[in-house]
């Protein structure tokens, strides 16, 4: 409403008293919206005073006369306000390209398309305001002035039901997240951000697993209340330029702009991490006694946005697959080539800890998450490649002992008792007949037999020491002690990271070798864990 004003001025009174009533105007706002940072202030008077400037000189070029209006300065109004909102448009547009860096024309389209019916009114609006001034300086100004603070407010009152609206329409109901249909336009939106500034974008899709468990034990209700205390949990670990959404039932999505794989990884790791910890009424019922979810991060690479999300998905049924409450990425099972994963004795190893899917779930899910860490793990320390083969097929089948024990007492909650606590210290004897009863296994015998081996000499079965325990089995007994103490186990709290890597440090020369101790927990530190969770 205040163009119009400053337009009429400016035609019947001249250029000088149109910067005047600026300048007053602006000082005005200075002290009415004292929050707004002064050089938006300044930005604005010298904006406003630069198109009333050219919209002065357009007007006295093409011949136009101050005073009254008249019928025949008609082409010098148009030319005039044309002149105002084209240098307006282009200021704005260039403010917006120095900002938010998108093209500028785009961005001057997209203001012109939104204002055009604006600025035509504004140009009525100013004649109207320029006769009625004529009538009567004063009322004039004052009937106007009221009738632009009442449609304003008006105005204002539909924005607000718009914006309430709009938001209803794009949030989801249970959890008050973003839904899907607002999800896919946002990803759209921001690849193609990611894409010109060229930054990375990374998404992870998570599915809460087991949630039928639970809807089936206490009723949709109490699904709901769950699922919406989920979706607090994942937005508010999310970052400040993350979108959060509800993606489907039991599913959520996270978009991360500015984000790589690596660090969505960790992110994620650590919010899985925070999910198990966090207690709910009623988790007893998941297979873990917690709360657990599977994910999959993907970072953009090529293609649309619906391939960025279809790969995301496939690295969540990675860790669906193997068996859940883990973190996925698409490339991770080739990291090694055909050279490894697609040996036949990977391949039957993994069919035999498939068994544990029926009996032990726990074990199952145990060997697959030690397996990764001696996926990364292995290229990191000096091993022959036979050695890395031999330790990533070994952390997958060192529990395979396991079979042999009572289904009772895997998944027995409170403390074993001495002799049951000797029949479980007997899986690595009972993987080891395994291990001997398959043609091309024998070279992880010792990895089977000896992981509970301690440096200090206090392990079992046979109490080696030091060096005498292989390198293999003094490797594989550090990844398998920091899963046993991070992940979950039923009805005890679990480690964090940060805990668990202290526990590594204190037992460091007693129950590990102290020269893999600090490799280990520099791979933790660098692929597991976010920066601000290191201590
Ligand atoms: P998985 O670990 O394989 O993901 O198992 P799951 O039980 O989580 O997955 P499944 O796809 O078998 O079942 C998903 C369940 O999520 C079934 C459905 O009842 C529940 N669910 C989906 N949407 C809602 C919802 O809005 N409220 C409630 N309470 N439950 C929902
Ligand atoms: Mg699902
Ligand atoms: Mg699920």
């Amino acid at each position: 409403m205040d163009s119009p004003v400053f337009l009429s001025v400016l035609f019947i009174y001249g250029v000088s008293a149109s910067l005047q009533l600026l300048f007053i105007t602006t000082i005005f706002f200075v002290f009415l919206q004292r929050n707004i940072q002064w050089w938006k202030h300044v930005f604005n008077f010298s904006l406003y005073a630069m198109m009333l400037m050219s919209a002065s000189s357009a007007f006295t070029f093409i011949g136009g006369d101050q005073g009254p209006i008249e019928t025949n300065n008609l082409m010098p109004y148009v030319v005039a306000l044309t002149i105002y909102f084209g240098m307006n448009v282009s200021m704005i547009g260039v403010y917006f390209f120095l900002t938010i860096k998108k093209g500028l024309s785009d961005e001057i389209r997209g203001i012109l398309m939104e204002g055009t019916s604006s600025y035509f009114i504004t140009l009525v609006l100013s004649l109207v305001l320029s006769f009625l001034m004529e009538v009567q300086v004063y009322i004039g100004l004052l009937l106007f002035t009221t009738l632009g603070v009442l449609l304003s407010l008006a105005f204002r009152q539909y924005f607000n039901l718009y914006q309430k609206v709009s938001e209803k329409a794009n949030r989801d109901q249970l959890t008050g997240l973003y839904n899907h249909g607002c999800f896919k336009e946002l990803l759209e939106e921001k690849v193609q951000d990611a894409i010109d500034s060229h930054q990375p974008i990374s998404m992870a899709i998570i599915d809460i697993d087991d949630f039928k468990k639970f809807n089936d034990t206490f009723g949709h209700l109490e699904g709901d209340k769950l699922l919406k205390n989920v979706g607090t949990l994942i937005q508010d670990s999310a970052d400040q330029k993350d979108i959060v959404a509800r993606y489907g039932g039991e599913e959520f999505v996270i978009l991360m702009p500015n984000t790589s794989e690596d660090l969505a990884f960790k992110r994620l790791n650590t919010l899985r991490k925070k999910m198990n910890d966090t207690y709910y009424e009623g988790v007893e019922v998941f297979p873990y006694g917690c709360l657990s979810f599977s994910g999959g991060v993907f970072q953009y690479k090529e293609g649309t946005s619906a391939d960025f999300l279809h790969k995301t998905d496939l690295a969540m049924y990675l860790a669906k697959r193997k068996g859940k409450n883990m973190i996925s990425r698409l490339d991770e099972d080739s990291m090694y080539g055909d050279a490894i994963f697609c040996d036949e004795k990977l391949k039957l190893a993994k069919q035999q800890v498939d068994i544990f899917l029926t009996k032990d779930l726990m074990t199952y899910r145990h060997s697959n998450r030690v397996h990764d860490y001696a996926n990364e793990f292995s290229k990191r320390i000096d091993l022959t490649k036979k050695e890395k083969q031999l330790l990533i097929l070994g952390s997958l089948v060192h529990d395979i002992g396991k079979i042999e024990v009572p289904r009772e007492l895997l998944t027995k909650a409170g403390k074993l008792s001495l002799d049951e606590w000797e029949m479980m210290k007997k899986h690595v004897t009972w993987g080891k007949d395994w291990v001997q009863s398959i043609k091309g296994f024998e070279d992880i015998i010792p990895l089977v037999e000896l992981h509970h081996e301690r440096f200090d000499g206090k392990g079992y079965p046979y109490g080696l020491k030091g060096y005498s325990i292989p390198k293999l089995a003094r490797v594989l007994c550090i990844l398998d002690s920091f899963d046993a103490m991070t992940t979950e186990r039923p009805y005890q709290p679990t480690k964090t990271f940060q805990e668990a890597i202290n526990e590594l440090r204190r037992c460091s020369g007693t129950q590990f070798d102290p020269d893999l101790v600090e490799p280990f927990i520099e791979m933790i530190e660098e692929c597991y864990m976010e920066e601000e969770v290191m201590v």
